[in-house]
């Protein structure tokens, strides 16, 4: 449809690529950014290319090889890029839509080219293996080309509307806020930074990207993008440092919007602090504790594959992640040893290897969530299997922890925490209708699995779920894995504000605000 197909086309459900082709590249390119990591990196600001103090990264995959040094953004260089994009918008937004998708569209393009590069850049900066690091940069290009596809689909949003008299003629119109603030989480640092600064910019707002600490590489390779596509700078601006630097963009009185992935606690903050003066458009899609649940009726085989994906894929640390199993009671013997048994079975490659799976924990802080996690459930239910860090070979230099699988009781945080780590809880229920009361008890509302084969269960699940993406019998990733025009993504309840989710066809109307203009016409 909207996407241009590459010879191998990499989304989240590549489950495998032998094409021979794309595996020698990586490695190639794996090798070259290696060699090209540790360098300074500027903040952008306008034309202004600016240096300053630094914080250093270092990969989770070797804790030993400092990714970048990154230039902290200060209140002058926070002022400087708000006055950068809000000088700069008016003319973005003069400039015909057409033109605007056009160069986004050239944007994409450039990023499906340097996706295995920019790939290999991000499994560095945060451990990802190769194909979801692909997966990634190819998501970024599509969710750009979605929202381009969205404005033409829509004809820019401008439509006649009714009129009382032949002397009256009123249209409708859709047009941008003015500076867009975009910040990224690290565990999609290229995509969320991508997806939402494409959206904001074809409907024609200035951008300033504040990316995650650790993501900042990846964030620099997507601004280099769109630059080279045609963005002019100051409608695009790259602020990188911390959570102050954020909160500084999020509280300047000239930001207009903001979009913010991440964590509940400080998007929970952003939507209550965001709006001071006025209503301001403050999109925040937030963390989850997703569920699965896997009937009676399942396919087991389905069941454990789709769980295990979920639950382990680039190490728990997906917003998708599944980290909560309700199992019917008549299967959860038989479905719990397999589950186990397929956790033991992910071999050890290295995420960065050709065939590799098993991702580092990104960090000591997660590292010790994890272990904190393990000790809780050591005291409160029973560890099943891994529970511990992983320290032989490689894997010694990094952070990495053994894929895990617990039983705790149903009033544990662990069952009610996001703890972004490869740890999922099972629990045992006595039918759907408990397994959806105990999916549904808590706040948050991301994404959800399903594994049956009776319809009128799966319709049920349709109906009652409480969760913005949904899925049945997926053993690609049970609530994983969604890709732009084909799953839209975001959150319901505490794990997002919209309810219109990214990718989707309502998504892009929130970077623009309708305006209804009658004209009289007199002789
Ligand atoms: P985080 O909340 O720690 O940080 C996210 C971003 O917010 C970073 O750029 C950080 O510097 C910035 N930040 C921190 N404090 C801030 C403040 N007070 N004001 C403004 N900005 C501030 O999240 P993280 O650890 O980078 O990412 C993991 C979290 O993101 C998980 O909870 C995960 O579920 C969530 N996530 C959600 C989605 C989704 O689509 N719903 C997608 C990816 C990640």
């Amino acid at each position: 449809m909207f996407a241009a197909m590459a010879a191998f086309r990499v989304t989240y459900a590549t489950l495998s690529a032998d094409d021979e082709e794309l595996q020698a590249s990586y490695t190639a390119a794996s090798a070259e950014v290696r060699s090209e990591l540790g360098a300074q990196h500027p903040l952008w600001i306008g034309d202004d290319e600016r240096f300053g103090d630094t914080f250093t990264t270092v990969s989770p995959v070797d804790a030993s090889i400092e990714v970048g040094h990154f230039t902290i953004a200060d209140a002058d260089d926070v002022d400087d890029a708000v006055a950068a994009a809000k000088a700069a918008q008016p003319a973005w937004a003069a400039t015909p839509w057409q033109e605007r998708c056009d160069i986004l569209d050239r944007a994409a393009d450039l990023i499906s080219d340097r996706s295995v590069v920019d790939a290999a850049a991000l499994g560095w900066e945060n451990g990802k293996n190769r194909l979801e690091a692909i997966g990634e940069v190819e998501e970024t290009a599509d969710l750009i080309r979605y929202y381009t596809h969205a404005m033409r689909e829509h004809d820019g949003f401008a439509m006649p509307m009714e009129r009382f008299s032949e002397a009256e003629v009123t249209s409708d119109v859709m047009r941008p806020y003015g500076v867009w603030v975009v910040i990224g989480p690290f565990n999609y640092p290229n995509a969320l930074i991508g997806g939402p600064a494409g959206a904001a910019l074809v409907a024609g707002n200035a951008v300033i990207a504040k990316p995650s600490e650790i993501g900042s590489y990846s964030a620099h390779l997507v601004y280099r993008a769109l630059v080279d596509a045609g963005v002019p700078r100051g409608v695009i601006n790259i602020l990188t440092g911390g959570g102050d630097v954020g909160s500084a963009l999020v509280h300047h009185p000239d930001v207009d919007g903001v979009t913010f992935t991440g964590s509940s606690a400080v998007g929970m903050s952003i939507i209550q602090s965001f709006s001071v003066s006025h209503p301001k458009p403050a999109i925040c899609e937030m963390g989850g504790k997703n569920p699965v649940i896997v009937t009676a009726s399942a396919d087991l085989d389905l069941a454990v594959e789709g769980t295990a994906r979920s639950a382990f894929g680039f190490g728990g640390q997906k917003c998708s992640a599944a980290s909560r199993v309700f199992v019917d009671a008549s299967i959860a013997d038989e479905f719990t040893a397999r589950l186990v048994a397929r956790a033991e079975a992910i071999p050890a490659t290295g995420p960065l290897d050709e065939g590799g799976f098993l991702s580092p924990v990104v960090n000591q802080a997660a590292l010790d969530r994890f272990e904190a996690a393990v000790a809780d459930v050591h005291h409160n239910g029973e560890v099943l299997t891994g529970g511990h860090r992983l320290t032989d070979g490689d894997h010694g230099a990094g952070y990495f922890v053994a894929p895990t699988v617990v039983r705790v009781p149903a009033d544990s945080t662990i069952m009610t925490t996001e703890l972004f780590v490869p740890l999922i809880a099972v629990e045992t229920v006595d039918g759907l209708d408990e397994a959806l009361e105990r999916a549904n008890a808590i706040p948050f509302g991301l994404t959800a699995g399903l594994f049956a084969e009776d319809a009128d269960e799966i319709e049920r699940f349709f109906d009652q779920i409480e969760a913005g993406v949904v899925y049945v019998n997926r053993a690609a990733g049970a609530t994983t894995g969604a890709w732009p025009g084909v799953q839209p993504f975001g959150g319901w309840k505490r794990s997002g504000t919209a309810g219109k989710l990214g990718g989707g066809p309502h998504y892009l109307q929130q970077y623009l605000r309708e305006q209804s203009r009658t004209h009289v016409m007199h002789d």
